[in-house]
């Protein structure tokens, strides 16, 4: 059957917000396809998550060179799923990619360097089967090339039209600083600082939050949902179809420790007393700093993405609920 796109996916199931300074409007939800994309993965499951994120508003998708397994196989399915089903919406939707961890054998296949980065955002392209990139990453600070190198690569990315913004991750504030420098001073300014933030891990909150609204940059969130365990899907023991359970998983079980299970059955007692699911709360939380433009979701299922989407409906909290919660998070 052919895909037709919900008509009415603008008519307020999503919010909207300016990344930064920038005239880019990004949903409060982005849908992540670090795992569940693959091609250990089911494909009709992913075609299922990505109808549904656009049908209900959802118009930014995270990739990477290295998501799968195997390793670039992401971006291969959602480069099928994409031709198949999103080839006439091209201009509703926000694609991003990444390149900076390990990727292709040999010296040139991880890290951050000029080579990297130029063959990378080619190989990315031709596995989607895009023109280009609405948002290319610096994946990661890799302690050892110079910022200024990989800034250097990212603006002439843009310059030559292969991604129409740039953004890092996981720049720690001191590097991130160059890089918002140097890109300004060439005309293209960071649109983005994407990085880890949830309940249950707040070290952004030391420096590069502050230094993004600072330079006008906008914030996204990865694994809001500290990879599920701010959710109700570990609350009783380790699910057989989880990511901790997996091998192909990047939470492993011994993340799933007793302290952090005890602290989220009482962030679910909040949660209920709220009317939202504990996935709801815990991205309305993240949400509702004036800084971070979206947070992106991961999901195995349409029914967790439902969950997750609804969290748009209630983003704000009362000053009683901040004071317990910070009682039960503050590190
Ligand atoms: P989350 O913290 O949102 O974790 C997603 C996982 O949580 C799902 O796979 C699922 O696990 C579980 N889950 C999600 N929703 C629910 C729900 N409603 N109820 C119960 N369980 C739920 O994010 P991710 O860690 O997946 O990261 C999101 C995205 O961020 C990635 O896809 C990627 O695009 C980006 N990212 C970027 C990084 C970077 O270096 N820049 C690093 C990591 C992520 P299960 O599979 O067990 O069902």
């Amino acid at each position: 059957m052919g895909y037709e796109p919900a008509t009415d996916r603008y008519s307020g199931k999503m919010q909207y917000k300016y990344c930064g300074n920038s005239g880019l409007l990004l949903p409060r939800i982005s849908l992540g396809l670090w795992h569940n994309f693959g091609d250990v993965d089911d494909f009709g499951v992913a075609t299922d998550m990505l109808r549904y994120a656009f049908d209900h508003g959802v118009t930014h998708f995270d990739l990477a060179n290295n998501y799968g397994p195997s390793p670039g196989s992401a971006e291969i399915n959602f480069g099928r799923i994409f031709r198949n089903n999103f080839d006439a919406y091209r201009d509703e939707i926000i694609v991003s990619s990444k390149a900076g961890h390990e990727m292709w054998p040999g010296p040139y296949g991880d890290r951050s360097s000029r080579k990297n980065l130029m063959a990378s955002i080619d190989q990315s392209l031709r596995r989607t089967g895009l023109d280009y990139f609405d948002i290319f990453y610096s994946h990661r600070y890799d302690g050892i090339t110079p910022v200024e190198e990989t800034i250097q690569a990212l603006i002439d990315i843009v310059k030559q039209g292969k991604a129409l913004y740039a953004g890092i991750s996981k720049y720690p504030p001191e590097k991130a600083r160059i890089a918002y420098q140097m890109l300004k001073e060439n005309g293209v300014p960071c649109l983005i600082n994407q990085s880890r933030y949830s309940m249950f891990d707040r070290e952004i909150e030391n420096g590069t939050l502050s230094l993004a609204a600072e330079f006008g940059v906008g914030f996204i969130a990865f694994s809001p949902l500290a990879q599920g365990l701010l959710t109700n899907k570990y609350l009783h023991g380790i699910p057989e179809d989880s990511r901790a359970a997996k091998v192909t998983g990047f939470l492993k079980r011994d993340q799933v420790t007793e302290d952090k299970i005890a602290v989220a059955l009482q962030l679910n007692e909040i949660a209920e007393s709220r009317g939202q699911t504990l996935a709801q709360m815990a991205l309305a939380w993240v949400l509702k700093d004036e800084r971070v433009t979206s947070v992106i979701v991961g999901a195995s299922s349409v029914k967790q993405l439902a969950d997750n989407l609804q969290a748009v409906e209630n983003l704000s909290f009362t000053p009683e609920e901040i004071i317990r919660i910070e009682s039960l998070i503050s590190p």
